[in-house]
């Protein structure tokens, strides 16, 4: 299985979902399995208990789980049935770590985030990856994870730590990240500012990006110049770059991303053979 994170920085609900969903749905086009997990960083079991006026309205998934909204995207974008291990809580993770604490299962170690609770994140992960979530009954090729929250919070440490050591787990060639950060409009002028501190901040965390994706608030595209000042100071290649502006519908977000290559770099980056993507297949 190969793994793409979806990480999010300088604000929440820039649309890291629909960015997580709509890549999903472009490699399943092109042919791939693809299963998605949703990290929360809250201490929170499930959503159940979470006011919807603050959260969103619960989504319930075929087994009963009470989950977030986003995995009501995957399921429509990808047409696959996931359960309530395919999103992740803090509290989810303490509850698994200190469950196993009890029954006496490290021994006598100190139980500790690194390495205990960031194991457990990056086995959990593993796990779930695997389970078949569409009627082949086939494993996954390709597992999204989007991780909630933004980059440098103190609750999604534990979790960007994990991802941290989970790139050697799986390998170079299995694992990419999408980095979303917002470029703010002031007056019709682009500002690279915020998305430059976001990426400096994953990097000092030892997550580098593959291809940041550019949340534009309204209806004007991605500048060239804007891509380029960002690939100068965020140490990318232009290609890398993808802007993301408001679109009519999110159901079009995937022909934005599409039209803009992000298949043809996925393909190499992750060295997915045999990918034959073409406008019409959307
Ligand atoms: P996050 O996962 O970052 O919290 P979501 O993916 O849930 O954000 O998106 C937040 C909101 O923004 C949703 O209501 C979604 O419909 C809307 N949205 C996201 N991307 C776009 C876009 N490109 N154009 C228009 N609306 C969008």
């Amino acid at each position: 299985t190969k793994y793409i994170l979806v990480s999010g920085g300088v604000v929440s609900g820039i649309g890291k979902g629909v960015i997580a969903s709509s890549t999903g749905l472009l490699l399943k086009t092109a042919g791939l399995k693809v299963t998605a997990i949703k990290i929360d960083p809250y201490m929170n079991i499930d959503a159940g208990t979470m006011r919807p006026t603050e959260h969103g309205e619960v989504y319930v998934l075929n087994d009963g789980g009470e989950v977030d909204l986003d995995l009501g995207n995957y399921e429509r974008y990808l047409d696959v049935t996931l359960s309530k291990d395919n999103n992740i809580t803090t509290g989810k993770i303490y509850r698994e770590v200190i469950e196993k604490e009890r029954r006496g299962e490290y021994l006598g170690k100190t139980v500790q985030i690194v390495p205990h609770v960031t194991n457990a994140i990056q086995d959990w992960i593993e796990r779930v990856s695997k389970v078949p979530v569409d009627e082949s009954g086939e494993e996954p090729d390709i597992c999204i994870v989007e991780l909630g929250g933004t980059v440098g919070d103190i609750e999604s440490a534990p979790f960007i730590e994990a991802m941290r050591q989970f790139q050697f787990r799986v390998g170079h060639d299995n694992f990419a990240l999408i980095h979303v950060s917002l470029v703010p409009d002031m007056h019709g002028e682009q500002k690279t500012k915020p998305t430059q501190t976001t990426v400096h901040a994953l990097r000092g965390l030892g997550l580098l990006p593959d291809l940041i994706a550019c949340r534009l608030l309204g209806h004007t595209p991605l500048e060239p110049a804007t891509k380029d000042k960002i690939s100068m100071f965020c140490h990318v290649a232009s290609e890398q770059v993808i802007g993301v502006h408001d679109v009519s519908s999110v159901y079009h977000v995937p022909l934005l991303l599409q039209s803009q290559g992000i298949i043809d770099y996925l393909r190499k980056r992750l060295n997915l053979a045999n990918l034959n993507i073409t406008e019409e297949c959307i």
